[in-house]
């Protein structure tokens, strides 16, 4: 079993601070749905949690198995079974989505996977999202619609296997049956072992094909509420606005 640990995290864009004060666990058995309104610092904290230097961790701590998280490279949190998956990929020209994903592999596992394999796990991934094969030729993120990023998001974890991956968003701009492919895709990957999944998310929808285990309300940049799948009906009928007002 993985653990990540988020303990009082403080971030900071410039000298605006953002997220102030998130505390949160994730085992590598559940799953925990992050929901709030827009520019409460979702995306601040998958992006704190990814690296990204624009964001600055001014304190607090994020640990994975108890190892400090906030000193890997981008790689060694990659290897150490952290997959993020980001509202705004980028484009990666000139690299198409099969070498992109096998580098990918290379790097998590430290070595290359024999082709004919990568092949085969490539090819039973893509199928079982309903991914035209030609897809597999494209340049990375490029002109990718919102279902193909999400997509290729999803095919990302079925190929890499993380212990805990961070979905931002993973359900915006989806229609009815592409979020239930993803949500299906998201759903195996629970099912296919010893995984966590932390899913960021504005909108309830896809709560009721991807059941949380947790749910905790973002506002303000940090946690305002938490609870059960209870908790997703309850914003669903009631909206963020009570949450919105209470931590300004
Ligand atoms: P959410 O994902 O919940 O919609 P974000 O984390 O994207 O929220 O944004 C939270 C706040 O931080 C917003 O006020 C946003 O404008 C600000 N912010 C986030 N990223 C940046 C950035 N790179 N530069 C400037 N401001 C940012
Ligand atoms: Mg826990
Ligand atoms: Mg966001």
């Amino acid at each position: 079993m993985s653990t990540l640990e988020i303990r009082d995290l403080h971030v900071a864009v410039g000298d605006k601070e953002i997220l102030r004060g998130v505390n949160l666990n994730i085992s590598s058995n559940e799953t925990h749905a992050i929901m709030g309104p827009n520019g409460s610092g979702k995306s601040t904290l998958a992006y704190a949690i990814a690296g990204h230097p624009k964001y600055t961790v001014t304190s607090g701590a994020v640990l994975l198995d108890g190892e400090d998280l906030l000193a890997m490279s981008v790689d060694e949190r990659a290897r150490a079974g952290l997959f993020l998956a980001m509202q705004y990929p980028v484009e990666v020209p000139g690299v198409s989505v099969s070498n992109f994903l096998r580098s990918a592999v290379t790097a998590v596992r430290g070595e290359a996977p024999k082709l004919r394999e990568f092949a085969k796990d490539l090819k039973n991934g893509m199928d079982a999202l309903s991914i035209d094969p030609a897809f597999a030729q494209r340049n990375t993120n490029e002109g990718f619609s919102g279902g193909e990023k999400k997509r290729h998001e999803i095919l990302q974890l079925e190929l890499l296997k993380p212990k805990i991956a961070v979905l931002d968003e993973t359900d915006s701009g989806l229609d009815v049956d592409a979020l239930r492919v993803v949500s299906e895709g998201i759903n195996r990957f629970r099912a296919s072992g010893d995984t966590g999944v932390l899913l960021i998310t504005h909108y309830t929808r896809i709560l009721r094909y991807v059941k949380p285990d947790f749910v905790h309300v973002f506002a303000g940049g940090r946690v305002v509420e938490e609870g059960g799948p209870e908790l997703a009906d309850k914003l669903e009928a009631e909206g963020y606005e009570s949450y919105v007002k209470a931590s300004a």
